[in-house]
């Protein structure tokens, strides 16, 4: 079984230049730097605890996002950790998929493709403009929705504002990925999935 850490971007130091990235390619260029650069001992296996995780393998991750007026398609190459420590048991390997912040797990929009597109409802953009801006059907649009409605009250907690659900999802977008690892940190479980209870995640550093 392979878990989930979520990687916190914004605290490591990136060495890569934004110029001709848009933000999204620029935050996948800074994982891969993250990840080709380092030993991955500033990483703990939310398992043991030990800084004992070692490279094992990457996988392809598809990643969707709307960037001007565009919708861009990535495949992000997710790096797979292996805990040198747990795995000592036979039979007891553990992995760990270390995802960047701004991938949500399971969900293959970008969050704030997402939550631009649900402002845009609550500001009275038509429904269909919105579909076809993000090439999506009906039951995606109102799936996020219904989700946002059930997450805007523990958002509000975290983001320290009045539950009204324009402000919530504007401060969602503008905090993004620091939104996104400081829900974590709150509540122990990803903002916009519903719990899961069988996926362990942690969020790093
Ligand atoms: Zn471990």
């Amino acid at each position: 079984m392979v878990n989930i850490i979520t990687l916190n971007l914004s605290k490591i130091k990136s060495n890569i230049q934004l110029h001709g990235f848009n933000p999204i390619e620029y935050a996948i260029n800074s994982y891969y730097n993250y990840c080709d650069c380092n030993s991955f001992k500033d990483l703990k296996c939310p398992c043991c605890g030990n800084h004992s995780l070692t490279y094992h393998k990457v996988y392809d991750r598809n990643l969707t996002y709307h960037y001007k007026d565009k919708m861009y398609n990535a495949i992000i190459k997710i790096t797979v950790c292996k805990c040198e420590h747990c795995s000592k048991i036979k039979g007891k390997q553990k992995y760990h998929a270390i995802l960047p912040d701004f991938v949500l797990p399971y969900i293959i929009y970008e969050s704030s493709t997402i939550m631009k597109a649900i402002l845009d409802y609550y500001n009275g953009v038509k429904s269909k403009e919105i579909l076809e801006r993000l090439e999506i059907r009906h039951k995606l649009l109102y799936d996020w929705i219904k989700k946002l409605n059930a997450y805007s009250f523990p958002a509000s907690i975290v983001l320290e504002i009045n539950n009204v659900i324009q402000n919530i999802i504007s401060k969602i977008i503008e905090y993004n990925s620091v939104f996104l690892n400081e829900f974590y940190h709150n509540y122990n479980h990803p903002f916009f999935l519903f719990r899961l209870t069988c996926v362990p995640l942690c969020i790093i550093p």
